[in-house]
């Protein structure tokens, strides 16, 4: 990848083609695969991520909120589509672009039918999701007779997928746990079909549980994390390649004596003479705050240096004291050298927090090597 000018977050579409084919090679042969874009891909940039994906061959996409599945209808996607968590107050634009509601609750279902029958609307696919202990969105078993009741009441809607979502699946240590919700998860799902004289498309894996659970991958399995290069440990890490590198520069560098300070509240005083360097990006790109006074670090050629002081808005000072460098160099904050997961890690946080907070600011850029 080439040297930047400013701050950047490339994204590599190679990569990605990479992690696909990896997580791809994990299913069984007739397993569809639904490429989790939801948060502007990642962090990444969910138009570019999709179309990469349609053209490798994913079959569906998730998406969170309504406003993103029109974002890649507004991109060409022609796939469907499943939001995750509607709200009732975009189902007429949610049905206007083609997108596949998660119905929930017995109100986001209600609410569904009232304009699905208002839209004149027959055999809308929709998408079921249970609650087996998560205990965020969705049905309880409880509910499967009221639910096929409902629906014998309208033709506006028809059931395409029933699902689930796993709590740890990348926690072995829960396996137990795991395992009950793969089970609650087959006792609906044949349920269900019994009741609905059909067998629905059925799905509850996300990456962790392709990796850890192939015995749970269903009809199709839900992967987000794994696309992006992480697999919520270090020896999938190994078989994934990061798509999105986070880059900057050294905007200034500063020499200070011992005892001068850098930054707001004076937060790093220096004990030698330091040689600083000021990058431009902040907390408002997504750096946090907690990775500041010395937690997290950046790589500039090839050494580790630390943030120093406090993490300003636009700018973050690094210790670059005996490092070879000078004005204009390129700086590391995510790369093969320090990865998400590893600086996620230094503030406690999780490589899917991080990737996601890089803000809407930092200039994306896509990369991919010429197709021979
Ligand atoms: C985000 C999400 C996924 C993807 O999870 P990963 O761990 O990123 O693979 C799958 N299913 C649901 C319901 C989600 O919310």
């Amino acid at each position: 990848m080439s040297q930047t000018h400013e701050t950047v977050l490339e994204i590599d579409l190679d990569a990605l083609a990479h992690n696909y084919e990896f997580l791809t090679s994990k299913l069984h042969p007739d397993t569809k695969v639904m490429g989790v874009v939801k948060a502007f891909g990642y962090g990444s940039d969910a138009c570019e991520v999709a179309k990469e994906l349609a053209s490798l061959g994913v079959d569906y996409f998730a998406v969170a909120y309504v406003k993103e599945g029109i974002a890649l209808r507004d991109a060409g996607i022609t796939q469907p589509i499943l939001v995750l968590h509607p709200q009732p107050v975009h189902f007429e634009s949610l049905i206007d672009r083609c997108l596949e509601p998660a119905l929930y609750s017995a109100r986001i279902l209600r609410s569904f039918v009232a304009v699905a029958e208002g839209k004149k609307q027959q055999d809308y696919p929709v998408h079921i999701k249970f609650n087996t202990g998560l205990n965020r969105l969705g049905f309880w078993e409880s509910d499967t007779e009221w639910i096929v009741e409902r629906l014998a009441e309208t033709q506006s809607i028809k059931i395409k997928s029933l699902f689930s979502h796993l709590a740890a699946s990348e926690d072995m240590n829960e396996r137990e746990f795991t395992l009950g919700q793969i089970a609650n998860f087959k006792n609906i799902a044949s349920d269900m079909a019994e009741r609905l004289g059909y067998r629905p498309m059925l799905h509850q894996s996300n990456t962790s549980a392709i990796l850890n659970y192939p015995e749970a991958q269903f009809d199709m399995v839900r992967t987000g994390i794994g696309l992006y290069g992480y697999g919520n440990s270090e020896a999938y890490d190994a078989n994934l390649k990061p798509v999105v590198h986070l880059k900057s520069i050294i905007s200034q560098i500063h020499t200070i004596e011992p005892g001068e300070t850098v930054g707001y509240n004076r937060a790093y005083k220096a004990t030698h003479f330091a040689k600083t360097a000021t990058l431009p990006i902040g907390h408002a790109d997504g750096i946090s705050r907690n990775l500041g006074n010395g937690v997290g670090k950046v790589v500039i050629n090839g050494h580790s240096v630390p943030i120093i002081g406090n993490v300003c808005m636009d700018m973050l000072m690094v210790d670059i004291t005996g490092i070879d460098c000078k004005e204009g160099d390129e700086v590391i904050i995510i790369g093969s050298q320090q990865n998400a997961s590893d600086l996620a890690e230094s503030m406690g946080s999780i490589s899917y927090e991080l990737l996601t907070a890089i803000s809407q600011r930092v200039k994306r850029v896509v990369r991919r090597k010429p197709k021979r």
